[in-house]
């Protein structure tokens, strides 16, 4: 089973539950990002631009 929850905010991929696993985060702020979008945020937040 396969539903849609909605596309990634910065590429625009789409994000489904699938059998329960979930192939994306919500952020707090109820945005909705791929896990690889997820991981270059997480990235820059650790190294912010120099
Ligand atoms: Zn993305």
């Amino acid at each position: 089973m396969r539903e849609l929850i909605g596309t990634c905010k910065s590429c625009d991929k789409e994000i489904y539950c699938l059998d329960g696993f979930f192939n994306g985060v919500i952020t707090e702020e109820k945005e909705n990002y791929c896990f690889e979008c997820y991981e270059k945020l997480a990235k820059k937040d650790e190294n912010p631009q120099s």
